[in-house]
């Protein structure tokens, strides 16, 4: 059966998270999104972990429920930090860990707890080499799922300009032999990816790396799983053998580190700068210094084969995001909501409304089209680089 999943979010002890983020905010906002199985977020900390146990109630075996929202179902999930020094150089790499059951996670935190300090914020710092962790986990239990995460940005990403591995190998050594999945993050898309031959073993997934529990935020991308029952182990099964439906994906320049740039606060008039990576341009014209190298350029340089794989993902715009960009405002405006609300209600969820229910009785004309567009295909965006997310444009 299919179930549409989001495996990586925040909590609010995460930096820059909303403080709004509770276990019935996340659960009650995936059931109108549509999502049916969410990560936790940050399920290190102690405080987080705390309201985790006295919130949840097991519904099948390492999926978790609250019993306010009962149809949406809880993964025990976190993204750490690692940081390591390697040829001389700190990399900082970002990752997402699954965990099968408490007793294991609780395991897990005694490890990691030994190399950086769990309390301190819901993604945590964690000092020593990653495939020493990788290890150090898969020894507590070989079910524990670790995915790097948003391979491709500059700051965190495996492959990012600023860690700049070109091979998993390069990166994880021996762990990599552990490593089934990644997550494409939201500047990049399958069609981009698979021209790297070097992920050829490995499945992707699409999330939405949440620190809000709002419909623009949470389950922006997300990723359908062919599971064949509803527990832990079918979920980890379907990581591992690509049982993977189709993704739901941001375009690439939507997302924040697209094209080459620099946003306008990084200079004394404001002027914004990016630029394809085609125009082999290094340094801003600006201020001279160097452009932050966006996710298209690593892509563009890692790519060693045409794609081989029959790909399944669909592009979508979040519906909130796309109601404030069409009728004026933003996602937090009273009206907004209240026109999501109604959409969302004439048609179970919004994810219904990506695959087709058309119930828009009482909708406004422009928005209409606006979706009919998205479904299409026929929209675009004015890149985004440097933190700046793209601008959507239409086509007529
Ligand atoms: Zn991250
Ligand atoms: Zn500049």
């Amino acid at each position: 059966m299919n179930k549409i999943c989001d495996l990586h979010i925040h909590s609010r002890f995460s930096g820059g998270a909303s403080k709004n983020i509770d276990i019935f905010r996340i659960a009650s906002n995936s059931n109108i999104k549509g999502i049916e199985l969410v990560g936790t977020g940050d399920c290190l900390h102690p405080l987080w972990l705390n309201e985790l146990k006295c919130g949840l109630i097991e519904s099948s075996d390492g999926f978790f429920y609250t019993p306010k929202v009962p149809y949406v179902n809880f993964i025990l999930q976190t993204e750490i930090e690692i940081i390591w020094k390697n040829n001389l150089r700190f990399k900082k790499v970002h990752f997402i860990i699954l965990f099968p059951n408490f007793e294991k996670l609780e395991e897990s935190i005694e490890l990691l707890s030994q190399f950086g300090n769990l309390a301190k914020e819901g993604r945590p710092k964690i000092y020593n080499s990653p495939e020493k962790i990788i290890f150090g986990l898969k020894s507590i239990d070989m079910d524990i799922e670790i995915i790097p995460a948003h391979i491709f940005t500059p700051y965190f990403g495996i492959f990012g300009n600023n860690s700049n591995f070109n091979t998993m190998e390069d990166a994880l050594g021996a762990g990599k032999n552990y490593i089934n999945c990644v997550e494409t993050g939201l500047s990049a898309d399958p069609l981009m990816v698979r021209r790297i031959s070097n992920l050829n073993k490995v499945s992707f997934i699409s999330n939405s790396d949440s620190h809000s529990p709002y419909f623009h935020r949470l389950g922006r991308e997300a990723t359908i799983f062919d599971l064949n029952k509803v527990d832990y182990q079918n979920l980890v099964e379907s990581i591992r053998k690509n049982k993977i439906i189709k993704t739901y994906e941001f375009k690439p320049s939507q997302g924040k580190y697209y094209y080459n740039g620099h946003r306008p606060e990084r200079h004394s008039e404001n002027q914004d700068y990016f630029c394809s990576p085609k125009l082999n341009i290094d340094n801003c014209p600006y201020c001279r210094k160097k452009l932050t190298r966006g996710v298209l350029a690593r892509v563009q340089e890692l790519s060693d084969q045409k794609n081989p794989f029959k790909l399944n993902f669909q592009y979508i715009v979040p519906l909130l995001e796309l109601i404030s960009i069409v009728l004026g405002g933003s996602e937090y405006d009273r009206r907004n909501l209240s026109i999501y609300q109604k959409l969302v209600a004439q048609n179970c969820s919004e994810y219904a409304i990506w695959e087709g229910k058309s119930n828009f009785n009482n909708i406004p004309e422009n928005l209409k089209e606006a979706i009919q567009k998205i479904r299409k295909s026929k929209f675009w965006f004015i890149p985004g680089h440097d933190a700046v997310y793209g601008k959507l444009q239409f086509e007529n």
